[in-house]
């Protein structure tokens, strides 16, 4: 292996597109990856953790830390607010490991602006139709949250070209040696 430098990887595409399975699956490949815990003003989920899955924030808490300039960004993403704190982010970098950050389109491009040699890679699904096959099959979302989710996804499907890798997920474990390879070969640059 020749000499690797620590980057930033940020991953995003539309809810659904299979994100969340592939990093996790690229951090099973590459223990070494960093991840950044999210904040967010929305409830948890079953199963979900305050402090792994998310900081879960009340909206005051939310406002206060923007206001406070403790994001790198943040975005409203399905009527609710995420956000990453610029401390999860340099904590990892300062131990020199690479991270990968899972956000939505417009933070994507917000962390661009503090970050410029970020590596942003968007995750498209084959179709608007395989995508809704999968948030339905994922059953996490109500009717009116599932409809959102779609015309977001539409919306976001068009920025793709302005991400330095595009990834089609048309089977996961392809997809994912795809992400694996980009983040190898960035890293050696
Ligand atoms: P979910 O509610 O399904 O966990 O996440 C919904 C969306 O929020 C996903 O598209 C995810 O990428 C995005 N998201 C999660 N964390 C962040 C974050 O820190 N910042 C931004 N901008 N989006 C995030």
């Amino acid at each position: 292996m020749g000499c690797s430098v620590a980057k930033l990887f940020v991953v995003s595409g539309p809810s659904g597109a299979g994100k969340g399975t592939m990093v996790a699956l690229v951090r099973d490949r590459l223990p070494r990856l960093g991840l950044t815990v999210s904040a967010t003003t929305r409830s948890p989920r079953a199963g979900e953790v305050d402090g792994k899955s998310y900081y879960f924030l009340s909206q005051d808490e939310f406002d206060r830390k923007v206001q406070a300039g403790e994001f790198v960004e943040w975005a409203h993403v399905h009527g609710h607010c995420y956000g990453t704190l610029a401390s999860e982010v340099e904590r990892n970098l300062a131990s020199g490991s690479s991270l990968i950050l899972e956000i939505d389109v417009q933070g994507a491009l917000q962390v661009r602006e503090h970050y410029p040699d970020a590596v942003l890679v968007f995750i498209k699904p084959p179709s608007l139709d395989v995508l809704r096959e999968r948030l339905v099959h994922r059953g996490t979302e109500s009717a009116e949250s599932l409809e959102l989710r779609l015309a977001n996804a539409r919306q976001e499907l068009e920025l793709a070209d302005r991400y330095d890798e595009v990834i089609v997920n048309d089977d996961l474990d392809r997809a994912t040696s795809e992400l694996v390879g980009i983040i190898e070969k960035y890293e050696r640059n």
